[in-house]
C-alpha cells in the first residue's frame, strides 16, 4: 500500500534572490503596460512576452546549461514558477513547453531532438501542445486509436487528437500514439512522438469553449510523416513516458492558483474589516493554500531527487483544482457584483470570466474522478 509522505523542504538559499528577480522583471512589464494581473495566467498566450521572459532567464531553469538551460534546481524553478502565477504573468505561450515537453525531450528525446528544440524553448521562441486525448479516449487514456505505422527512416501516422489547447498556435505537440495493435496488455504498443504541426498531413480545427474563446483544437494526422529521432524514449513504452510526464503536469502550483488574482481581488473588494462570514471564507482559503502549497513543494522535492510521486501528483491536483474551483462559487455569494463575460480588468469581468473558466480546471490534467480512483488504488483500497 503506498504510504503519502509529504516531508517538508528546505528552500534553497538562492529562493530569495530569484523571487525578487522574477518580482522586478513583473514590476517592469506591469509599468509598459504589457500586462494586467487580473486578465491573464498560465493559459494567456503572450509569444512576445515569452520571449522577453526567456531572454530574462526564466525559462528552461532546470536544464543543461548545453542546451541553454540555467542547471538550477526543481525547488528554484519552483519559485519562478510561483512567483509567475502569483504575479498574473501571460506565460501560457510557453508554459506546457517549459514544465512538461522540454523535459520528456530532455530525458528520453534523441540528441537531434535536443539539440534542435530545447535551446528554442528556453529562449521563449517554441511552443508545445499535449497530444494525449482523442474522441472516444480521455480518461481512458490507454484506449488511443491514433496509429503510427512504421516506413523507412520513421512512422506515417493517422487518426484525431482533441481538445488540443494551443495546436493552432503551437509549434509542436508530444503526442501519444499507437504503435502496435490493441493487446490484453492494455497499457502496451504505445508511443511518444514529437509532432511538428508546421509539417504537410496535420489539420487544426478551432473548438470553441464555454466563453466563446479559442483555446481548445481537434487535430488530425493524415498519413503524416515523423522521423525516427521524434520519438520520444523506446517504442512502444509511451504509457511509461506519460506516466512520468504526468507527475510534473500535476503536481505545481498552475494546480491551485488559477483563480488566484480572483481570491486577491476579491479580499480587496470585502476590505479590511469582513464580517464574519466572509472572515471565515478568506481563512479557509488561505489555510487550504498554505497546506497545498506545502504538498506541492514537497512533490518538487521528490522530482529533484528523481522520484516518480504519481499518486502524491494526482492528490495535490485532486485538492488542488477542487480548490481552485470554489474560489469563484463562494465569493459570487458573498460579494454582490453581478459577473460579466467581457475579458477585461474589473472584479465583475475577473469574477465572470473565472466562472466559466472553473468548469475546466477540474477535467483538464484528468478528471476529479480519474484522480480520485489512482489515490484509492496507491492507498490499496481499489
Ligand atoms: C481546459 C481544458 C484543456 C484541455 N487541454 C488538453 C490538451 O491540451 N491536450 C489533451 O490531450 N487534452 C486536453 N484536455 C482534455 C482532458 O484531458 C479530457 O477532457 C479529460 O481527460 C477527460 O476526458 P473526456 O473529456 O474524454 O471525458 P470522459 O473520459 O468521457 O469522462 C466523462 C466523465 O466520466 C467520468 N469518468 C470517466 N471514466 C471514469 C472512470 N473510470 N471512473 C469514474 N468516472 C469516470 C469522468 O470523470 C468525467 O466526469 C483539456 C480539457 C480541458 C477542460
Amino acid at each position: 500500500m503506498h504510504q503519502f509522505k509529504f516531508d517538508p523542504v528546505q528552500l534553497p538559499a538562492t529562493s530569495e534572490g530569484l523571487r525578487q528577480q522574477v518580482r522586478r522583471f513583473l514590476a517592469d512589464e506591469q509599468a509598459r503596460g504589457s500586462f494586467h494581473p487580473a486578465e491573464s495566467s498560465w493559459i494567456s498566450f503572450d509569444p512576445p512576452f515569452s520571449r522577453r521572459c526567456g531572454e530574462a532567464g526564466l525559462i528552461g531553469l532546470s536544464w543543461p546549461k548545453r542546451y541553454g538551460g540555467h542547471k538550477m534546481s526543481t525547488l528554484e524553478k519552483y519559485v519562478v514558477t510561483e512567483e509567475l502565477l502569483a504575479g498574473g504573468a501571460p506565460v501560457g505561450a510557453h508554459w506546457i513547453a517549459d514544465r512538461q515537453s522540454g523535459n520528456q525531450i530532455l530525458r528520453f528525446g534523441s540528441e537531434r531532438a535536443r539539440d534542435l528544440i530545447l535551446p528554442k524553448i528556453v529562449r521563449g521562441e517554441c511552443f508545445f501542445g499535449i497530444g494525449m486525448s482523442e474522441p472516444n479516449s480521455g480518461s481512458d487514456l490507454a484506449a488511443v486509436s491514433t496509429r503510427a505505422r512504421k516506413v523507412d527512416n520513421g512512422w506515417r501516422v493517422t487518426g484525431t487528437k482533441v481538445w488540443t489547447s494551443n495546436a493552432h498556435r503551437a509549434h509542436y505537440l508530444i503526442a501519444l500514439i499507437r504503435t502496435e495493435s490493441k493487446s490484453e496488455a492494455r497499457h502496451a504498443g504505445l508511443t511518444q512522438f514529437v509532432i511538428d504541426l508546421s509539417h504537410p498531413g496535420v489539420t487544426v480545427r478551432p473548438i470553441h469553449n464555454l466563453y466563446g474563446g479559442h483555446e481548445f483544437n481537434e487535430v488530425v494526422f493524415d498519413d503524416y510523416f515523423v522521423a525516427d529521432d521524434m520519438v520520444v524514449g523506446e517504442v512502444g513504452n509511451g504509457w511509461a513516458m506519460v506516466t512520468g510526464e504526468l507527475a510534473y503536469e500535476r503536481s505545481g502550483p498552475d494546480r491551485f492558483l488559477s483563480s488566484y488574482q480572483l481570491l486577491l481581488e476579491s479580499m480587496r473588494a470585502i476590505g479590511p474589516a469582513p464580517d464574519d462570514r466572509s472572515a471565515n471564507e478568506i481563512g479557509r482559503f488561505v489555510a487550504h493554500l498554505a497546506a497545498l502549497r506545502r504538498m506541492s513543494t514537497s512533490i518538487a522535492g521528490m522530482l529533484d531527487r528523481g522520484e516518480e510521486p504519481v499518486v502524491e501528483a494526482a492528490l495535490v491536483k485532486d485538492i488542488g483544482t477542487t480548490f481552485e474551483r470554489e474560489i469563484p462559487e463562494v465569493f459570487r455569494h458573498l460579494i454582490d457584483v453581478e459577473p460579466t463575460q467581457r475579458e477585461g480588468s474589473s472584479y465583475a469581468e475577473l469574477q465572470g470570466m473565472t466562472v466559466l473558466r472553473a468548469p475546466g480546471f477540474t477535467i483538464r490534467g484528468g478528471t476529479r474522478e480519474i484522480l480520485r480512483g489512482m489515490i484509492a488504488r496507491g492507498l490499496g483500497l481499489r
